[in-house]
């Protein structure tokens, strides 16, 4: 099987398929949110059937809710065009002017640039409410070292 890695962030797994400004893209969990999931890739897409965990992700980042009103203010505060930012950032300006008019969603990373060039912050971390750190310790407790395999065989 070839290794698809996400198209916007790179990182792998990817989860899902998405449109997003007319493209389809493989997204990975992060990914997906930044646009509309066509279809979502479940691990090893042997669970189709089967209805999503209730929190797939324990803790993830998000683009804050008022994130074109930031941009909009950064950009005009310095007095940069729109087309200049999105040069700079190379990223298209109607994606951009996208952005600032709420029509569409940056992705984490296109918010990661925004928030380097205009010195702004639109990234928060979301803890899920539902215990991520117990989610992530039976993560944990489900992977035995070869030390434990090793003992139970006793
Ligand atoms: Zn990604």
């Amino acid at each position: 099987m070839a290794e698809l890695s996400c198209d916007i962030c790179g990182r792998t797994p990817v989860r899902a398929q998405i449109l997003l400004e007319g493209a389809k893209l493989l997204a990975c969990a992060r990914c997906m949110k930044s646009g509309k999931i066509i279809h979502r890739f479940d691990e090893g897409e042997q669970a189709k059937e089967a209805p999503p965990p209730p929190s797939p992700m324990a803790a993830s980042e998000e683009v804050v809710e008022d994130y074109a009103k930031r941009i909009r203010e950064a950009r005009q505060k310095a007095k940069i065009p729109i087309a200049v930012v999105a040069e700079r950032i190379s990223e298209k300006e109607s994606y951009l002017h996208g952005i600032e008019t709420s029509r569409l969603t940056p992705t984490i990373e296109v918010a990661r640039k925004l928030e380097k060039e205009l010195g702004i912050t639109l990234i928060e971390k979301v803890e899920a409410s539902s215990a991520p750190s117990a989610a992530a310790a039976k993560k944990k407790f489900s992977a035995p070292t070869l030390g434990d395999m090793l003992e139970g065989g006793k």
